[in-house]
């Protein structure tokens, strides 16, 4: 398939902010491509190479492309860097420097998407003697066939810099009605994209069957949302276990709903996330009775894959941190039997000499390690505690009910101490004996108890009722930094107050500035340097002493109160903000959500409520 026509969907999604209007586009687009050449087109749609789970980069200086853009357009680099600071853009600038060429020579070889792809990819790969001069000559190679707006995405995505927009949400959505057999009349955006027959059905099986009719006609529209309903669960499970929409599109593509929901040993799937509970009472409502009480360690999640000896480690985030924790692995291939499972864990890091726990911050410098790695994990290193398995010896886990997975645990799990066991975990019905173990835990130094239903399945990416959290305080937020401001005096150095938000659905709400709780000396914990140097390379724009950061970089922050504020986008604030730490573990999708702290608010008014000054005159 030609570029042109990827570049053409770039520049519409470019030219509307509305989310339907980029769906309908994208969907149009995904229908007309071949299924062997969907995976590369998707992931060139979302402006990458890899999928979001691996976390390869094609690293080009932007001082490298400029080289590059001055060789295939004939411009010298000084002109390309003018045109560069002009627009602020190198894809601008490369686009109006390949205008200036194109009207002198024309000379051009029409660009397919696999060209691109495959191009882009090897820029990757390259490394070693001579590898500047050959990834100039692979950039080159598309540039000089590339029409100017071509030349701009090329450009873009390169410098993984693509700017259009795509979210999960809208790639989820751009699937399902790629791929949804048109249900006609009920949604007419669709009517647009769809040609083709139509087919009568009257339920998604038969939907489903009918895949290739591109359209079908329901019995009534209830029927027709339960078929839309099936196919936009089915994508997102899809995606949930495989964070790859290149993939999940091209499954779609080729199987409609009867393709599976593939669980891949090696492939991070998204985690389960929790929900809180203030009381053993709401736990067994919501858990059911018995219910399985663990202790919650206070460290990071990591997800297991074994297959063989070839043995991975992801975080929450999906990033691949197997070379950072040798040690895992280690305690996996000697205590766990099995050729091949996925576990769900949490590593907690302690000190080799005295045993102690650490708390996460020291840990979380491994995570970003790439020298030294042995010596870290001599000196700091992590015990590693089982609570799920999703898969085993080939076989999916994650429809099972939880008791299976967790009995299965222990069978296969040789527990040693200070490396590997299942975590410590009670089957109970009774209030007395959690609020035993709530103790026990925290007499441990652990955040407290995870309180879990015994019959509930594995549900990868979703928060849900079933998995409970029991800390017993006022929860800390993770929230999201979106600017940050110079500071003064001494601390003119540093990027040192931050502006922080929750998250409601793809966008941020400012809640407040924090800048208590981070250290100025690097060796008391959490520094400003630190932090300055983390945001630094985030920012995109800077006004007076005020930087607008990519709002990636998530805090923990602690305060006293929530409280209704006019002032921020959120409509509330936080009344003495700190820093706890940062959660490096964690993305903007993870940053605590409007609903969370619209809920600690009401909880927070019922907590106060009995305890406030009685009114005066009123003993
Ligand atoms: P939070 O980060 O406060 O939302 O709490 C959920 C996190 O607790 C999970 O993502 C895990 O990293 C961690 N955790 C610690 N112990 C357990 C456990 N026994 N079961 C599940 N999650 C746990």
């Amino acid at each position: 398939m030609k570029y042109s026509e990827l570049v053409e969907l770039y520049e519409k999604l470019q030219s509307t902010t509305k989310r339907t209007e980029k769906t309908l586009h994208i969907a149009a687009f995904l229908r007309k491509i071949p299924a062997d050449e969907l995976e590369k087109a998707t992931l060139l749609l979302e402006g990458k190479i890899y999928p979001a789970w691996d976390k390869r980069v094609i690293g080009i200086a932007k001082q490298l492309m400029a080289k590059a853009i001055s060789a295939s357009t004939g411009t010298d680099t000084k002109t390309v860097i003018n045109e560069w600071k002009k627009t602020g853009d190198l894809g601008k600038a490369s686009e109006s420097l390949t205008e200036n060429k194109k009207q002198a020579t024309l000379q051009m070889h029409e660009l397919t998407i696999e060209k691109v792809f495959d191009n882009t990819r090897k820029l990757s790969e390259i490394t070693g003697h001579g590898s500047v001069e050959r990834k100039i000559q692979l950039i080159s190679e598309l540039l000089t066939s590339a029409r100017p707006k071509e030349a701009k995405y090329i450009v873009r995505t390169i410098l993984e810099n693509m700017q259009v927009g795509v979210g999960a949400g809208v790639m989820r959505d751009a699937i399902t009605w790629a791929y949804l057999p048109t249900v006609k009349g009920l949604f007419p955006e669709l009517d647009k994209i769809i040609l083709g027959k139509t087919v009568k059905v009257s339920n998604s099986e038969e939907a489903m069957q009918a895949k290739d009719a591109g359209a079908i006609e329901a019995e009534n529209e209830s029927k027709a949302r339960q078929i839309y309903t099936a196919y936009i669960n089915h994508v997102q499970q899809a995606y949930d276990l495989t964070n790859d929409f290149s993939e999940v599109a091209r499954t779609m593509k080729q199987h409609g709903l009867l393709g599976t929901k593939k669980l891949a040993i090696g492939t991070p799937l998204k985690v389960m996330l929790a929900l809180k509970t203030d009381t053993i009472h709401e736990a067994f409502e919501k858990a059911g009775k018995p219910l399985q009480a663990e202790y919650k360690f206070d460290g990071f999640r990591v997800q297991i894959h074994r297959k063989g000896n070839d043995i991975r480690i992801f975080t929450r985030r999906l990033e691949n941190v197997t070379k950072q924790f040798p040690e895992i692995a280690e305690s996996v291939k000697n205590n766990v039997k099995g050729d091949n499972y996925i576990l769900d864990a949490e590593a907690v890091g302690y000190d080799k000499k005295t045993g102690k726990y650490l708390p996460f911050q020291n840990i979380s410098q491994r995570i970003k390690r790439k020298y030294y790695i042995e010596k870290m994990a001599g000196q700091n290193p992590v015990e590693v505690n089982v609570f799920d398995i999703m898969a085993h010896e080939g076989k999916s886990l994650i429809e099972e009910p939880f008791s299976h997975r967790r009995k299965l645990l222990e069978q296969i799990i040789t527990p040693k101490e200070k490396s590997i066991s299942a975590a410590k975990s009670i089957m109970t019905e009774s209030e007395k004996e959690i609020e035993k173990l709530f103790k026990e835990s925290k007499a441990k130094g652990n955040e407290g108890l995870m309180l879990k239903r015994l019959d509930a399945p594995y549900k990868p990416g979703a928060r849900v009722g079933h998995m409970l959290k029991y800390k017993k305080t006022m929860e800390n937020l993770d929230l999201a930094i979106t600017r940050a401001e110079w500071g003064e005096g001494k601390r003119s150095r540093w990027l040192s107050s931050y502006t922080i938000a929750c998250r409601n659905n793809e966008k941020l709400l400012t809640l407040g500035k924090v800048s208590t709780g981070l250290k100025e000396k690097p060796e008391e914990g959490l520094s400003f340097e630190e932090m300055t140097r983390i945001l630094r390379p985030l920012v995109t724009s800077e006004e007076g002493r005020t930087a607008t950061v990519k709002p990636t970089t998530i805090i923990e922050v602690a305060y006293e109160e929530i409280q209704r504020s006019p002032t921020y986008e959120s409509g509330y604030a936080l009344r003495f903000p700190r820093v706890v730490r940062l959660r490096q573990d964690k993305g903007t999708n993870d940053a605590s959500t409007l609903q969370t702290i619209e809920q600690y608010y009401r909880e927070q008014k019922k907590k106060t409520k009995p305890n406030r000054p009685a009114a005066a005159g009123s003993q």
